[in-house]
C-alpha cells in the first residue's frame, strides 16, 4: 500500500527520561538522513536493519546542532507497521522532543493521526483488528497486571481462540450442508437439527466462558473503583493517604477526570485501585455534604469495593449503622480504626453488621494494620482462579458486544431447533454467529467501522 511517511512522540508525555519520536514510512530513512548527523559519519541509508546509532540531529540549513540522539533503523518489513522505521531517542523533556519533533515535520513527514501506526500495522497485514485493540488497551493500562492481559491479548491468544471457534462453526456448517445434498438416511433433517444444537451448545458454553473474564478484565484496565465512606474523622483521608503512599500511585493522562471527581490510581498487591475522592475527600470530610445525597449516592451505587472507615474509640452511632445499609449488597471491608486509642466500640456488634463482610483493626497514626487491609483487598479480588496467567481475559467493550450479539444468534438458533424452523432458516443464525465472532478479529468489518476503533488511538502508537 502507499501511504504518506509519519512522525509522532510515541512515549508518553512528560514523562520518564527519554522520549521516542517515531517515523514510519518510504521516506523514514531519507528524512532521518537530512536531520541526523551519525558519530561515525555514515549515513543511515547504509547503515543495517535493527541497528542503532548515536550521533547529532542537526537544522540542515544551518548545520546548527539540536541535540544528542540515539537514532534506531528498521527496514520493512520486519517493523511495526511494516513499513521503513526509524526511531529516534531523545531527551524526555516536552521542549527537547517537540523540538525534535518539528524538525521531523519540517524535513517532510506528516503529523500522525491518533492510532495511526497501529492502523498501519493492521491495514499492511501484520496484526488483526482484536490485536490492534489490544496495542490500544496497552496505552491505556495502568498496572502490571493489565499491562499482562493486554500483552496476552497482543499475542493472539484471543484471536487463536475465536478463529477455532469459527473454524468449528463452519466444519459443522459444512457438515450440515453435506447431510442435505447426499442425505444417507431419511432422518436428515433431525440428524442436522442435533448436530446444530450441539454445536451451539458447545459455542455459548465458551462464550459464556469469555464472558465471565470480561468484568475482571474490565477492572483490570480501568481498576477497581474504591469508594471510602465514614463519618467526619473517623480518618477517611489517612486511609486514602496511606494507600496512595504505601503503593505507588499511578500517573495517569487518561481524560475524562473531571473537576469535581478526583482519581487517584494506587496499586496494591497487583490489583488496581481507583480510589474516588469525591470533591476532595482529602479536604472534606462528608462526601454527601459535598456533591449532594444524589450524586453521592451514584457514586457509591458504581463501586466496586467500598472501604467503610468506623473509629474504634467511640461507640457505633446511629449514623455509622446508616452507612452498612446504604452498602447492603456490595463488596464492602469494614475499618476499624485508631486502635491505639482505648477501645469504645462494640466488637461483636460490628461484626454483626459486618455479616460476611471482612473487618480489619487499624492504627493509621501508628501505620498498623495496613498490611491486613491489602491482603483482605488482594483476597476479595483475586478469589483463586484469577490470578492464574492462562485465563483469556475480554477487556474490549467493542468484543463484549459482540460475544453478547454472538450468545444472541445461538440462542436462535437453538430456539429455531426447539420451534422445527427448516434446517437453512437454523444454518442462517448459524452463520451469523461466524460473521460476528469474525468482527472480533476484524475478518468481516467494514472500512468505516476500522477508521472509527483507529482513531480512538493515542498519538504516535
Ligand atoms: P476523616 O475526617 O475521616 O477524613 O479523618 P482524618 O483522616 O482527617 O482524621 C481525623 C483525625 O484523626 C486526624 O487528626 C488524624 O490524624 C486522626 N487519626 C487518623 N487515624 C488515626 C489513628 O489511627 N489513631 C489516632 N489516634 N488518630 C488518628
Ligand atoms: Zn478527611
Amino acid at each position: 500500500m502507499d501511504f504518506d511517511t509519519i512522525a509522532a512522540i510515541s512515549t508518553p508525555l512528560g514523562e520518564g527520561g527519554i522520549a521516542i519520536v517515531r517515523i514510519s514510512g518510504d521516506q523514514a530513512i531519507g528524512i532521518a538522513d537530512k536531520i541526523f548527523r551519525s558519530a561515525n559519519g555514515k549515513q543511515l541509508e547504509e547503515m543495517d536493519s535493527h541497528t542503532i546509532h548515536y550521533g547529532r540531529l542537526i537544522q540542515p540549513r544551518t548545520e546548527e546542532m539540536i541535540e544528542e540522539v540515539m537514532v534506531t533503523v528498521m527496514r520493512a518489513p520486519r517493523t511495526y507497521t511494516k513499513e521503513d522505521v526509524v526511531e529516534i531517542n531523545c531527551h524526555g523533556g516536552m521542549v527537547s522532543v517537540n523540538r525534535v519533533l518539528q524538525l521531523v515535520l519540517n524535513n517532510g513527514a506528516k503529523l500522525a493521526e491518533p492510532g495511526e501506526f497501529t492502523k498501519r500495522a493492521f491495514l499492511n497485514g501484520r496484526i488483526d483488528l482484536s490485536q490492534a485493540e489490544a496495542v490500544m488497551d496497552l496505552i491505556r493500562a495502568k498496572t502490571d497486571k493489565a499491562m499482562n492481559v493486554a500483552l496476552n491479548q497482543m499475542e493472539g491468544r484471543l484471536s487463536k481462540l475465536i478463529k477455532s471457534l469459527r473454524q468449528d462453526i463452519l466444519e459443522t456448517l459444512a457438515h450440515v450442508e453435506v447431510n442435505i445434498d447426499y442425505p444417507e438416511y431419511d432422518d436428515v433433517e433431525e440428524m442436522s437439527h442435533r448436530m446444530l444444537r450441539e454445536k451451539a451448545d458447545h459455542i455459548e458454553k465458551e462464550i459464556k466462558k469469555l464472558l465471565k473474564t470480561a468484568e475482571q478484565g474490565k477492572i483490570l484496565r480501568d481498576g477497581l473503583s474504591t469508594v471510602i465512606i465514614g463519618r467526619p474523622n473517623v480518618g477517611k483521608s489517612s486511609l486514602l493517604n496511606s494507600l496512595v503512599q504505601e503503593n505507588k500511585a499511578i500517573v495517569t493522562d487518561i481524560p475524562g477526570t473531571t473537576r469535581d471527581v478526583i482519581e487517584e490510581y494506587v496499586n496494591v498487591r497487583g490489583v488496581p485501585l481507583r480510589l474516588i475522592d469525591t470533591a476532595g475527600i482529602r479536604e472534606t470530610e462528608d462526601i454527601v455534604e459535598r456533591i449532594g445525597v444524589e450524586r453521592s449516592r451514584k457514586v457509591l451505587k458504581e463501586a466496586d469495593l467500598i472501604l467503610l472507615v468506623l473509629n474504634s474509640a467511640e461507640p457505633l452511632t446511629a449514623e455509622d449503622q446508616q452507612l452498612f445499609q446504604a452498602v447492603e449488597g456490595m463488596d464492602v471491608i469494614v475499618i476499624v480504626n485508631k486502635t491505639d486509642l482505648p477501645g469504645k466500640i462494640n466488637i461483636g456488634q460490628v461484626r454483626d453488621l459486618a455479616g460476611k463482610h471482612q473487618v480489619i483493626s487499624t492504627s493509621l497514626l501508628k501505620e498498623e494494620g495496613i498490611d491486613d487491609l491489602e491482603q483482605a483487598i488482594s483476597d476479595l479480588f483475586f478469589q483463586g482462579e484469577l490470578e492464574s496467567g492462562d485465563i483469556t481475559y475480554v477487556s474490549n467493550s467493542r468484543h463484549i458486544a459482540l460475544l453478547h450479539q454472538a450468545l444472541q444468534a445461538m440462542e436462535d438458533v437453538k430456539q429455531g431447533i426447539e420451534a422445527g424452523t427448516p434446517i437453512d432458516i437454523v444454518q442462517i443464525d448459524m452463520t451469523r454467529t461466524w460473521e460476528i465472532l469474525g468482527e472480533i478479529i476484524g475478518d468481516t468489518v467494514q472500512d468505516s467501522l476500522i477508521d472509527q476503533l483507529f482513531s480512538q488511538f493515542c498519538l504516535g502508537k
